[in-house]
């Protein structure tokens, strides 16, 4: 199926689970006398609110075909605005029912009817997640702790929102509604269980060990993990996995990291990630995965792989630690001796900030490849490109049939912000270029 068709058939999908909900309270509608139109317009709200609320579970429950239809970053950045979506709805949900006299005490969680606090509590909850979310980064809450309030926020919005909207039994009178409401309820604890619970018990049976961990350089570490008694996972160039650290699957850190080695199979079925010292995690428990070490591998995911437009030829651009995922495409270009010219962009802050020079000046022999290095802070003998990847440095390099090459863009935000404007500016067709946002929060 193509990739727009299959698009087009999610997004179908998303938006009849979103409304279905609605159109079973409208068809059960169990009230003698029309009500007054602020109501019914605020009961829509919540009615609409509840299940996108609801879907957000399935958007970050590592689904591989919804992963493999739009790439992970694209899916967490609709989650994230589906979230602020759900809390509008939510709150004019509430403003409308004020509107027509209900009196604010009802938002306190602590008092009043059940059926009331239930929905200040979901009200609440959902609007912790969604700050929460938002000021993650300035106020430095940690990852590990944003998560834990994310996960039990999202449970609470679950268990609260399916109760009040079935004690306050206004249209949940109809059984019809209340089974929708129950059922929603029910599935998105059991994708919450799926992937926290089941998912990393079915991992414990297939254990990884590191067989060596390099130093790279400019802080960065590439691990290389083996299978434990299973033949371990097959990708495709430019997908990432997550790699669990700890002493079981269920207790462990999860990490979402490219691979890095070629995607072409071998003896070993062995597979690198190139890890860059960033926080925690990955400055202190990374050096310490020591050969032997055991590890879990979850993947492939993401979307974020060539081959999947036709292309005469590839342009990668990659900032700092945005080398990891290109390095398994070149590997894996050279593997399956593939001849197509490729044009590789890898900017840094200077030489010492970038890693695999060896292997990409090999790389540039073994492959049709040109590779650009692009220093923001260069010393004065250096004599490639300075600054930053602007419209010039790309036009200097890029084919003339430019437009028919696709483009993997990975680095940090602002810089693949910019590169994507670059691109559509000088006429690249937006289909042709894949990103890949290591910083999916
Ligand atoms: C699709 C994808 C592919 C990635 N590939 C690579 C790669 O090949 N090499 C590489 O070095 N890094 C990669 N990253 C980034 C990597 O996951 C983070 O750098 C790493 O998790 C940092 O953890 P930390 O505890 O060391 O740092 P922290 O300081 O705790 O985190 C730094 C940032 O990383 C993100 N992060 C931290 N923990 C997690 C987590 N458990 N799950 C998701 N995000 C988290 C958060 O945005 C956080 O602000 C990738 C990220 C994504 C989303």
């Amino acid at each position: 199926m193509q990739l727009s068709l299959r698009g087009l058939a999610w997004f179908s999908l998303y938006l009849t689970i979103t409304l279905v909900p609605a159109f079973v309270a409208l068809a059960a509608d169990p009230f003698a006398l029309p009500r007054s139109g602020f109501v019914e317009a605020s009961v829509a709200l919540a009615f609409i609110a509840f299940p996108l609320l609801l879907a957000q579970f399935a958007l970050v429950s590592r689904l591989r075909a919804l992963s493999a239809g739009f790439g992970t970053d694209v899916l967490m950045q609709f989650h994230r605005q589906m979230g602020i979506v759900a809390l509008a709805f939510v709150v004019l949900h509430v403003l409308l029912l004020a509107g027509r006299g209900a009196s604010w005490p009802t938002l306190d969680p602590f008092s009043g009817s059940w059926a009331m606090r239930s929905g200040a509590i979901a009200l609440w909850s959902t609007l912790l997640i969604v700050a929460s979310s938002v000021v993650r980064r300035r106020v430095r809450l940690r990852y590990e702790a944003w998560q834990v309030i994310h996960l039990a926020a999202a449970i609470t919005i679950v268990i609260a929102a399916s109760a009040h909207i079935v004690a306050i039994a206004g249209y949940s009178r109809a059984a019809s509604v209340r089974g929708a409401v129950i059922g929603y309820g029910a599935v998105a604890l059991a994708l919450a269980t799926w992937y926290r619970v089941a998912r990393p018990l079915t991992l414990m049976r297939r254990p990884w060990r590191v067989v060596a961990n390099r130093d790279e350089g400019a802080s960065t570490r590439t691990l290389c993990v083996r299978p434990e008694g299973h033949d371990g996972m097959t990708f495709t160039a430019g997908q990432f996995a997550w790699l669990l650290t700890g002493r079981s699957p269920l207790l462990a850190q999860q990490h979402p990291l490219s691979m890095s080695s070629s995607a072409a199979p071998n003896d070993e079925h062995a597979i690198d990630f190139t890890i860059k010292a960033l926080g925690d995690w990955s400055a202190n428990e990374v050096p310490a995965l020591v050969p032997g070490s055991r590890v879990w591998v979850d993947g492939p995911f993401g979307a974020f792989t060539e081959g999947r437009q036709p292309a005469q030829g590839l342009v990668l651009v990659a900032g700092g630690i945005g080398i990891s995922p290109m390095r398994s495409i070149l590997r894996t270009l050279r593997d399956r001796g593939d001849v197509r010219p490729v044009l590789l962009f890898y900017a840094a802050n200077d030489a010492s900030r970038t890693v695999f020079g060896d292997e990409l000046r090999s790389l540039e022999r073994s492959l049709n490849l040109t590779l650009v290095y692009v220093f923001e802070h260069a010393n004065g003998e250096w004599r490639g490109e300075r600054g930053r990847i602007t419209e010039s440095v790309l036009r200097r390099h890029l084919p003339h049939h430019f437009k028919r090459f696709q483009y993997f863009v990975c680095g940090p935000g602002g810089m693949m912000d910019a590169t994507e404007r670059l691109l559509i500016g000088i006429g690249v067709p937006r289909r042709l270029i894949n990103t890949e946002r290591f910083d999916l929060v």
